[in-house]
Parts: C-alpha cells; structure tokens; sequence
C-alpha cells in the first residue's frame, strides 16, 4: 500500500515538475538593438549599436549593453585598403557583386584591426552592462587570401577550412577574456548548415565562451513567417547556448513604404517564440520607431487576439507589458 502510495506520489511530482519546467521555457527574454544610447522602457535587455558597420564609434549608455561590429567596417576599409579581406573573385568590398555584402570587411588577421577591436570592447565591457559582437568572422566563403591570412595558415599546419574557424574562436576568446565577467552576446549570420565554410563560425568551439548567441533574422517585410520559424528551429537545435533570433521593425535610412507594417513581424515573433528559443531581439534604428512599434502592437487589439493559439503566448503577454506602460 505504502509503496503504490509512494510511487503515485513519485508520478505526480514527476508530472508537475514538467508542468512547471515548460512554464519557465516559455519565460523568453526580450530585447532591444537600437543605433542610439537611448534605453526604451519594456524590454529586459537593451542593447546599443556603439558600433555600427560603417566604423563610426558612439558614446557608450553605462545603463545599457553594448553591440560592437568588429571586422565589418567601413570606415577601417576605406582608411587601410590593405586590410580589406581577400578573394579570388575580388575583395570584400559593397562594390564586389560575387558576394551580398553590406558593408566593407577587413582581415580578421590584421593584427592592428584585431588590437583595435578588442581594446574597443575591454573599455566598453568595464563601462556598460555586457557586450555583443557582431561581424567577429571570415566575410564569406572563398575569403581570405591576402599575403597575411597565407603567411598564418602555412605556419599553423592546420587545413585551411579548420585555420579559418581557429582565428574566428580565438578572436572570440580574447574578446571574452576582455569582457570578463558580463554577459558576452556573440552574433551569427542566419546561415545554420554552411557557416563553417562560409564564415569560419564553429558553433561547438564559440559555445564555449557565449552567454548566448544572437541570430539576425531580418527582413523588411517578413512576408512568409514559416522561412523565420524554420531557421529559427534549426539554430535551436544546433546551439549549445540560448538562442536570441533578431527580427527588423525599422533600420538607419529604411524608407518606410518599402517595410511591413507591426502585423508580420508580431506574428513572425509568435512563431518564433514557440520553437524554444531563450530570447527574442528587436531592431529599430532609434527610440521613436521603436515605441511606434510598441504602440501599433498594442493598438492592433484584432491582431492581438487571432494570434493567441500561436504558441506564441511570452510575445502577447509582451505586448499586455506595453500596453500597461504606454497607459
Ligand atoms: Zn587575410
């Protein structure tokens, strides 16, 4: 008797522990990536673009934490054209038309870019609340062939796919050496099965040293949601760390008709929020566009109730916070 008792008993705690753990898996983190140290009310984590691709360095916000592009920069290019990384097909310029970059990318072995870098984060690390590096990786496949990145690999004795993701970690693990103890964000580009060979990103190796990763899903309109939700279920699956996809309201110099409205992006953030991701990050270039979005969420009662059901429910009881401070 005693014993079925136990085992009941046993079954039951079993059962409400999953109850609960499922509860607090749905608890995701929101956040805000904006190009000004301007903190919006809202949202846990409040991340500012100290450093954008274009290499132009802000005044850092001690109340927020800091983005930091690194080797993607403009500015460096444009000064160092012998730091600009290197392909047979050209180098890693806008201007190069074999590749889909958005900025100008420097070599990831350029000892000088590296030292810059990671003094940039060291000083802001001490400053704000924690960091988060983007473009820290190879600019894509085929790069780099400059005299420096040859010079290295031969040295190294690895092949060159595997000397490409060493120099990606290890300029990740200064920087977390740099960040010390404050959570250190590492961002992906959203390409989960050819990163390796592409950008030189080991996802295994880079766990090691990331409180979480950061994944840009962006789009300007977000038209099928399903693409979102899938790349967002393969991060999941492949990361050792949580998982924050980005999704994009509003960038620098973003012509508003060319954009979707509040609708797609909420309901891309529902179907997010039900693959098990830790976090969910939003984009706007400053303050303003970001409380108009909040505002057009909370507004959109209709939208509000067709996406209950989604599985999405941390992102509607997101918008209910918004609705309560925007009161
Ligand atoms: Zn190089």
């Amino acid at each position: 008797m005693m014993i079925r008792f136990a085992k009941i008993v046993a079954t039951l705690i079993a059962y409400f522990s999953e109850v609960f753990a499922s509860e607090e898996e749905l608890a995701l983190k929101f956040g805000m990536f904006i190009y000004e140290p301007t903190p919006v009310e809202g949202f846990d984590l409040q991340v500012y673009r100290l450093k954008s691709e274009r290499g132009i360095v802000g005044t850092p916000n001690p109340e927020m934490t800091t983005n930091i592009a690194c080797f993607g920069d403009n500015n460096m290019a444009a000064k160092h054209p012998d730091w600009v990384a290197m392909s047979k097909d050209g180098p890693a310029l806008r201007t190069n038309k074999k590749y889909n970059l958005r900025w100008d990318i420097v070599c990831n072995q350029e000892k000088q870019m590296i030292d810059y870098m990671l003094d940039i984060i060291e000083e802001t690390a001490d400053n704000t609340k924690g960091i988060t590096v983007s473009s820290m990786h190879v600019a894509d496949h085929g790069f780099c062939t400059c005299h420096r990145c040859k010079e290295a690999q031969a040295k190294s004795g690895l092949d060159r796919l595997e000397w490409r993701a060493q120099t990606v970690t290890d300029f990740i693990k200064s920087a977390k050496e740099r960040v010390k103890n404050k959570p250190f964000y590492v961002g992906l580009l959203p390409d989960p099965v050819n990163a390796y060979e592409r950008f030189g990103l080991d996802f295994d190796a880079l766990a090691e040293y990331a409180t979480a990763f950061v994944v840009p899903h962006w789009s300007k309109t977000y038209a099928t949601p399903w693409y979102f939700e899938t790349l967002s279920r393969s991060f999941k699956k492949l990361l050792k760390k949580p998982v924050y996809p980005g999704l994009y309201i509003r960038g620098p110099g973003d012509n508003p008709n060319e954009l979707e409205s509040h609708t797609q992006i909420l309901k891309t953030a529902c179907r997010i929020a039900r693959t098990g991701v830790e976090g969910l990050i939003f984009l706007a270039a400053n303050a303003t566009y970001m409380k108009d979005f909040q505002k057009a969420c909370v507004a959109d009662v209709k939208l509000r109730e067709e996406l209950e059901g989604y599985g999405g429910k941390p992102v509607l009881d997101l918008v209910d916070k918004w609705e309560s401070i925007l009161a």
